[in-house]
């Protein structure tokens, strides 16, 4: 039924499917999405299938799961659909869902990624992440006075910016970070902006209020040991929203591993800012990609302790 032809034209079925909201209605939508090369409209159908509460059966999220690992493909992003096309392997029993399956080509692992301490393909050792230096958005002094020391980091928190921003450029970066610095500090009355980390549209990773101060991020004390990661962008389609850029996927994850390593925390630690409280923050776009991150990172670290019991 999901992948069957249509009687409607396809663009045409998917917009009467918009209003549906039925687990079957969202496969189908997601599936049409991805043969009109609307790749990221499919990725974002089909995660509204896979991380709902409470789960899909594993017939739905099979289904769900391969339309994501295709839908990478077409993005040239392979890789990050690896995870979602071996699961969606191990649960898929309907017949013709295996035959694509087995027509979607394995992504190997590569080199490095998969030991104990490389939890994820593309990993970078935290000594090689770019990243771009506080001076580079011309802050204005902490105000130190307000500002707590760090304790020992034990979390990472996922934020969106809330506000559409599309700019590749350097500058337009700078000048968004230092509006929310002044934000935080002047009306939230903040010793310093309140995130550890901001990411760009085009993947560039920019220190914000240094590691040795604790963050304004996830109200009271949830900022205790929390490295706060904000994504530059709003994620929430209804408010003007966007997605988050595959580089900015990419640099989250790879900063994430880079701290999860440094620090030895595991994807247990991987946090959306509305975990902490009732918030749209980091945007129905952006969660499911962390949601699914942190399960991957909690796999890979499963896999990785079960190979060195063998
Ligand atoms: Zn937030």
């Amino acid at each position: 039924m999901t992948f069957g032809a249509s009687a409607l034209a396809q663009a045409q079925e998917v917009d009467y499917l918009q209003a549906a909201n039925t687990e079957a209605a969202l496969l189908r939508r997601a599936w049409l999405q991805l043969q009109l090369h609307r790749t990221q409209d499919a990725l974002d159908s089909a995660a509204r299938v896979i991380f709902t509460t409470p789960p899909p059966s594993a017939h739905v999220e099979a289904f769900a799961r391969y339309v994501r690992a295709a839908a990478y493909r077409a993005q040239g992003l392979a890789e990050r659909g690896r995870f979602d096309a071996q699961r969606a392997r191990q649960l898929a029993v309907d017949p013709e869902l295996q035959r694509r399956l087995r027509q979607l080509p394995t992504v190997a692992a590569r080199p490095g990624a998969g030991g104990s301490n490389s939890a994820h393909a593309g990993a970078v050792a935290w000594s090689d992440l770019r990243i771009q230096r506080r001076g580079g958005w011309r802050p204005q002094p902490p105000n130190t006075g307000n500002l707590d020391p760090m304790q020992r980091p034990s979390r990472v928190t996922i934020h969106h910016s809330a506000m559409f921003f599309q700019s590749t450029a350097t500058r337009a970066a700078a000048t968004q970070i230092s509006q929310i610095q002044r934000e935080h500090m002047n009306n939230r009355g903040y010793g310093d902006i309140g995130y550890h980390f901001l990411i760009d549209p085009s993947g560039r990773i920019w220190e914000g209020r240094q590691l040795r101060w604790q963050g304004a991020h996830a109200s009271g004390r949830n900022n205790i040991g929390n490295i706060g990661v904000c994504l530059l962008g709003n994620f929430v389609r209804e408010r003007n929203g966007q997605g988050p850029t595959p580089n900015q996927i990419r640099s989250m994850e790879q900063l994430v591993v880079a701290l999860m390593q440094r620090y030895r925390m595991t994807g247990d630690a991987l946090f959306c800012h509305s975990d902490f409280k009732s918030t749209a923050c980091p945007g129905p776009r952006m969660a499911p990609i962390v949601k699914q991150f942190a399960r991957e990172l909690r796999a890979r670290r499963i896999a990785a302790a079960t190979e060195e019991d063998e």
